[in-house]
Parts: C-alpha cells; structure tokens; sequence
C-alpha cells in the first residue's frame, strides 16, 4: 500500500481546525481567538469577559490559522485521498457555523483560479492525475454522484429532470460495503466532467435567506467519488469510495425568532448534526454500538464512517468575538468527538 500514510492513534479519525480571516471591513481587534500553537494548540476567550475561566484550550491533529491557504490545507488532506485508490473509503467534512468557512474549504470561493480551488476540486484533480501516471496495469474508473440533505429527505442534484424526486437509501450491504444513495451515477474522465457537474449540482442546492448570511444553505451537501481500479496483471477488483460533505450551518436558532418552516429546518439539521456527533463519539469509543439509523446523514455515511474508513472533520471558526458563543459551542462538538 504505497498510499496509506494516514496513521492514528486514535483509530481512524482526524480533526483538523480552520479559522476563517476577519473579512474586509471587520475589525480586528475583537478576536475571540487568543494562541494558536504549532502543534494543533488554540485557546479561545471572550474579550468583554475578565478572568482565568474564560480562556479555553483545546488540542486537534492540526490548526489551520489564519493565513492559511488551500494549497497547505490540501497538503495535509491528499494521503486520504490517495488512500481511496488502495480501496479505502473516506469521509471528509467541514463542520461550522454559517460564515465560518465552510464552503470555502470544501469547493472555494469560486472556480475563476486554481488556486482558490478547495478541498473537492483539488480532490478530483489528484484523483485523476494519480490514477493516470501510477501503476500502469490497473485501470480506474471514476463515478460521482452529488447528493443534498434537506429537512431529513435526500435529493439528487445531478438527476436530469431536477432536484425534485426524494430518494431512498439503499441498505443492503455492497460487495466491499458500500451503501450508495439511489442518486444517478455519473462517470467523469477529466476535470472538465467534473467541473461541469458539480455546477449543476452547486446551482441545484437549496438555500434560503438568514439572518446571519443571505446564501446560507440549510441543507448538507454531499459529493460522493467512487472509483473501482481493474489490475490486468492479477485480474483483481479495488473499490474505494469518498465522501465530501460540505454541513449545514450549526447555529443554533432562537426559537422565537424561527417559525414555520425555519423552525423545521433549525430542528432537522440540529438533528442530524448531533446523529453525526453521536456515530463519531462512539466510533472514538470503540463503542459495540454505532447508531448510524439515527439520521438520513449518518445513513448515506456509514461506509466511510468506522471500520477501515478513515475520517476527517473540518472544524471551521469565524474569529470574530461576535461569533463566541458559536465558536465555544463548535468547539465543544469537536473535543467530544476527538
Ligand atoms: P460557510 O460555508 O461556512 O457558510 P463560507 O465558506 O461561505 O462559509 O465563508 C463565508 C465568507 O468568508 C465567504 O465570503 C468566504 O469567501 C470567506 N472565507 C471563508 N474562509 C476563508 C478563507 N480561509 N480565506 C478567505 N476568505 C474566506
Ligand atoms: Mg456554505
């Protein structure tokens, strides 16, 4: 196994941190994030607060500060990718609140530069580039599949006649434990393919207007990579797959404020983040239970979550002191689930 470098104590899950930059035209000066350390150290504090309780530590496989940029993000993502041609499956997802970053992450701001590209995109490109130049007898084949999450009903973004039809989710178990949504599958050969694609998809996601950022999406958007690697010289069979999952928001929403069908969807996605919360605590746990039937996320999830998979989380942080309460409490989902 040339690929598979990513080793961890504590089984097979990583979290990594990212804190967004403050944008233009917000202040800098009110920063709840106080130390970020080299090896995966942050404390966090509340400026309008005095006193020693208020500053709090916490540790992760590795802090992305400020500065970071996609390219050194990616870095420290690319042995998972890679890992998925050895026939691992993987699940990497960003976890915030709305602003944090998120999206940013996953896809980019956009696709006008390669260097903006995210986590995804950069993803695919290593993909094909790797499955192209490496072992000259064995063929790959790339299938992606784009799925949302909303309000507990999965929809297929990529479907020729819309994102209308409600899916189910196929619980038999695949040859090597793959359970695939029922979306349309999409074979991709260049990044073209996949470009092309995932616009379509990213046009398809539902968003509707918060408070706290006008194209927020409430829903959860996973891209699944599926490759299947044919060996010629010994007639064998690899199958690996990737999930890309870019969260909703986890803020919490002021039951006075929502109603109607904010209210709803506050309540599925609170749901279904602490479903996923829960897998990944009894996962870390080593735990004989996993309760995966929880939620329709952690259903779609289950065969890069646990067992051989290997997991990565993006906690995502705006470092604005505004944001504290909401950085605490993602916080705290993190350090549970590390
Ligand atoms: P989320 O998906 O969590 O709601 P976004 O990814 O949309 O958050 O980020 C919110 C805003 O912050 C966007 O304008 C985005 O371009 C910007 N942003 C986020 N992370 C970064 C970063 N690392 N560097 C520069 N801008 C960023
Ligand atoms: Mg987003």
């Amino acid at each position: 196994k040339l690929y598979n470098e990513v080793q961890d104590l504590k089984g097979n899950i990583r979290v990594y941190c990212r804190i967004r930059p403050f944008l233009p035209g917000q202040s800098q000066s009110h920063t709840s994030i106080e130390f970020v350390g080299d090896d995966g150290e942050l404390i966090v504090s509340n400026p309008l607060k005095q006193g020693k309780e208020n500053r709090k530590l916490f540790k992760f496989n590795k802090v992305f500060g400020q500065a970071s940029s996609q390219e050194e993000v990616f870095k420290d993502t690319q042995p998972l990718i890679r890992s998925v041609l050895d026939g691992y499956n993987v699940c990497i997802f960003a976890y915030g609140q709305t602003g944090s970053g998120k999206t940013y992450t996953m896809s980019g701001p956009g696709l006008s530069s390669k260097s903006d590209w995210g986590v995804n995109y950069r993803a695919l490109h290593d993909l094909f580039h790797i499955s192209q130049c490496r072992r000259s007898s064995i063929i790959y084949e790339v299938g992606v599949q784009m799925v949302e999450i909303y309000n507990e009903q999965v929809r297929d973004l990529l479907s020729s006649s819309g994102p209308q039809k409600r899916l189910g989710i196929w619980n038999t178990a695949q040859p090597n434990g793959l359970a695939v949504p029922d979306a349309s599958m999409h074979s991709v050969n260049s990044m073209s393919d996949v470009l092309e694609l995932m616009n379509i998809g990213f046009t398809n996601r539902a968003t509707s207007a918060t408070a706290l950022n006008e194209r927020s999406s409430r829903s959860h958007s996973v891209l699944s990579v599926h490759v299947r690697g044919t060996d010629l010289k010994t007639n064998t069979l690899l199958r690996g797959c990737l999930h890309l999952v870019d969260l909703a928001g986890s803020e919490r929403v002021d039951r006075s404020e929502a109603t109607g069908d904010r209210l709803k969807e506050a309540q599925h996605i609170n749901k279904s983040l602490s479903a996923l919360g829960d897998v990944i605590f009894a996962l870390s746990q080593k735990s004989s239970h996993v309760p995966y039937r929880n939620s329709k996320l952690t259903q779609l999830l289950q065969s890069s979550l646990g067992g051989q998979a290997k997991t990565l989380m993006f906690v995502q942080l705006n470092p604005d002191v505004a944001s504290y309460s909401e950085t605490v409490s993602t916080l705290k989902f993190a350090e549970r689930v590390s």
